[in-house]
Order: structure tokens, then C-alpha cells, then sequence
């Protein structure tokens, strides 16, 4: 009667009682008692308490809610307290609309709103301003950056280094892309002295004090591993997986391999001169000054001891090149007292932010 009764009220013991039956007992307790305990995973132990996550993006409505869950899952239990920082670089779709609602969900999801497009290095700027983590992460919305690479990065950063880069080694892209950007990493790597294999990756680490002390204008963001290397940061980079992209298309067309190699001269000068400009044009200058003056004292001497000057064209070198001596020479004075007076920071207009 009592086993009848206990059958009805409760089947599930029941059946769980039929099932030990026919089990050795204390070999299989032992088993449920490992079974239903969660596996031990070490957390994995990086010095950096506070992590901010930068992520511009224009017209990326369809990656952003997963590659949020993505970051998440990454960093779930893993004693890290981060924020995530999305900087809408004038998206025309629904991405900020997106943003918003995870905002209002989540206050640690941050955003920044550009009036109008102003680039990524400009929105990567604005990320590094505001981020407060004590290490900083950059990538890209579109889904090609795997989040579970953020820790591989932290760890690397802790191994005492300033910036570290993501190396995309098996890239998805187009052949013609990486075909030119292996070419571009080649020169920067020559003209530069920085021995890392993929500058413009988008997935990166840096310590909070480089962001604070880098400035990402223009199209620059190409080169922040060279920015950093010239302000006396330690570089590294470790090998990345990259996704093709899944949503949407690349932002960057086919301007992209014309202006990649102006940033390389712009980023070459601005990282040596751009603080001292007289040393490069003044000495440009003066050295073509220099050369005009001997060319043209040389003919002046052999005038004077009776050979006319009217069929020696040496005349007109020497002549075009204390002029444009003088023109460098003056440039470079001119960017000198620029230098003295510069303006302060570029302002981005931010139509919103939470
Ligand atoms: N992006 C941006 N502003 C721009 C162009 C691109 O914020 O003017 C963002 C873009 O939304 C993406 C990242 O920069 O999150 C990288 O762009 P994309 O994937 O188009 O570059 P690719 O992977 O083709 O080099
Ligand atoms: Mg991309």
C-alpha cells in the first residue's frame, strides 16, 4: 500500500530507485557524484582588472547583437569586468537603434554617435578617449575578429608588452586584398623597423596608457602599431583566426590601395618630423641652397676671369636650386611656428552618447 502510494505522488524517484536497483551502489553513486559536477576550469589570471572593448562601425545592423553575445560568452566567468564601447561612425541603418536598446539592457554596453562619417581612426580616437578599462581591445563589427581571441591578447599584454596585434595568418578576404596588403605590411615592416606581419588588424591590445597618449587621425588607423612604436611603446602580435564576412559588405573600397601608400609617407613623416619639421625641409633646403650657391660661385669666379655666361646652362641649375632652397628652407620655418601654435585636439562633433 505505502509503495503504491509513493509511486503515484512521486514517479520520478520511483524510476530513479528501479534504476539503482539494478546497479552496483557505491559504484555508481560515485559516478553521479562526478557527473553532476561542473568540470574545474582554472580562470585564467591576467593582471588587468577592467577591460574596455572599442568597436566602430558603420551600417553593421545584423553582426552587432551576436558578436555581443560573442564577447560575453569569451569573457563569461572569467573575473574580468569589462565594458563595451561601439562608436556609430554615421551608420545609416539600424545599428544605433540596436546599440540603444543594448544599452538600455545593459549599461555597460556604451556608445558614441557621429553626426556623419568621419572614419574609422577618427571613431577609434573617440573609443580611446573615453575608454576607462585598464587594458583596451579594438575590433572590427562585422564578425571577422573572433572574440575568443580578446584573452589570448590580454594574456600577451601581461607578458609586458604595450600593444599587441593580431596577426591575421590565414586571412578571408578577397585574393586581390591580401595580395596588396601583404605588399603594404612588407614596406612598412622595411620602412619602419617594427617586426610585425599584419599592421592594419583590427583586433588589437593595448594598455590604457598608449591610448591616452596616441593620436588616431585621418585614415592612421592603419599604422597605431607605428604611432605607438615612435611614442616608445613595446609592439608585439600574435596569430588571430579570421572569419570571412558574414553580413554586409567591406567598408573600405577600392581607394583603399592609393591611400595606403600616402599614410605610409604620412605616417613615416609624422612619427620623425611632424614635431620638427625645419629638420627635414630645412635641411632639404639647405642642402639645395648649398649646392646652387658652389654651382653658381663656380661660374661667377670663371666670369670674372673673362668666360661669358650666356651658353652655360649650369647657370639655370644653380639658380633652381637656391630657390628651392630657399622655398624648403621657408616651409620648414612656416611649419615650425605651426608646430609652436598647433591647434589642440580635432573636435568630433558627437550627435549622442550613453
Ligand atoms: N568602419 C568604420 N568607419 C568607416 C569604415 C569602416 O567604423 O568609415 C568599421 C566597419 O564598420 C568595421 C571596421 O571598421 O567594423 C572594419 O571595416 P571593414 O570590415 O569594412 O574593413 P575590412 O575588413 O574590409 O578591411
Ligand atoms: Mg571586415
Amino acid at each position: 500500500m505505502e509503495n503504491n502510494k509513493n509511486k503515484n505522488t512521486n514517479p520520478k524517484e520511483a524510476v530513479t530507485n528501479k534504476n539503482v536497483s539494478n546497479m552496483k551502489q557505491p559504484y555508481n553513486r560515485k559516478r553521479r557524484y562526478y557527473k553532476y559536477r561542473r568540470p574545474y576550469k582554472p580562470t585564467v589570471n591576467i593582471s588587468f582588472k577592467k577591460l574596455s572593448i572599442i568597436i566602430p562601425l558603420i551600417d553593421e545592423e545584423e553582426s552587432i547583437k551576436p558578436l555581443v553575445s560573442a564577447i560575453h560568452r569569451s569573457l563569461l566567468n572569467k573575473r574580468i569586468q569589462y565594458e563595451i564601447i561601439f562608436i556609430d561612425d554615421g551608420s545609416k541603418d539600424n545599428s544605433l537603434k540596436i546599440i540603444k536598446e543594448l544599452n538600455t539592457q545593459n549599461k555597460n554596453i556604451k556608445y558614441f554617435s557621429f553626426q556623419k562619417n568621419y572614419g574609422k581612426s577618427a571613431a577609434l580616437q573617440v573609443g580611446f578617449i573615453n575608454a576607462t578599462g585598464h587594458a583596451i581591445i579594438t575590433m572590427d563589427a562585422d564578425l571577422q575578429d573572433d572574440p575568443a581571441e580578446i584573452l589570448n591578447l590580454l594574456k600577451k599584454l601581461d607578458e609586458g608588452y604595450d600593444l599587441v596585434s593580431g596577426w591575421k595568418k590565414k586571412r578571408q578576404d578577397p585574393f586581390i586584398k591580401k595580395i596588396s596588403s601583404r605588399f603594404f605590411n612588407f614596406i612598412t615592416r622595411i620602412l619602419t623597423g617594427i617586426k610585425i606581419h599584419d599592421f592594419n588588424c583590427g583586433l588589437k591590445a593595448y594598455r590604457n596608457d598608449v591610448v591616452k597618449n596616441i593620436r588616431v587621425y585621418g585614415e592612421l588607423h592603419r599604422y597605431v602599431p607605428v604611432l605607438a612604436r615612435w611614442q616608445g611603446y613595446k609592439v608585439s602580435e600574435i596569430v588571430v583566426k579570421h572569419h570571412p564576412r558574414r553580413y554586409g559588405k567591406t567598408k573600405f573600397g577600392i581607394s583603399r590601395f592609393f591611400k595606403g601608400f600616402i599614410d605610409l609617407i604620412t605616417v613615416l613623416f609624422a612619427t620623425r618630423y611632424i614635431k620638427r619639421p625645419m629638420h627635414f625641409f630645412g635641411f632639404l633646403g639647405a642642402f639645395a641652397f648649398f649646392i646652387g650657391i658652389i654651382v653658381n660661385g663656380y661660374l661667377t669666379y670663371q666670369w670674372i676671369i673673362g668666360i661669358p655666361l650666356s651658353n652655360r646652362p649650369m647657370l639655370f641649375l644653380g639658380i633652381l636650386l637656391i630657390i628651392v632652397g630657399v622655398q624648403f628652407f621657408s616651409i620648414g620655418l612656416l611649419g615650425e611656428i605651426l608646430v609652436h601654435n598647433s591647434m589642440d585636439e580635432k573636435e568630433y562633433l558627437i550627435k549622442d552618447k550613453g
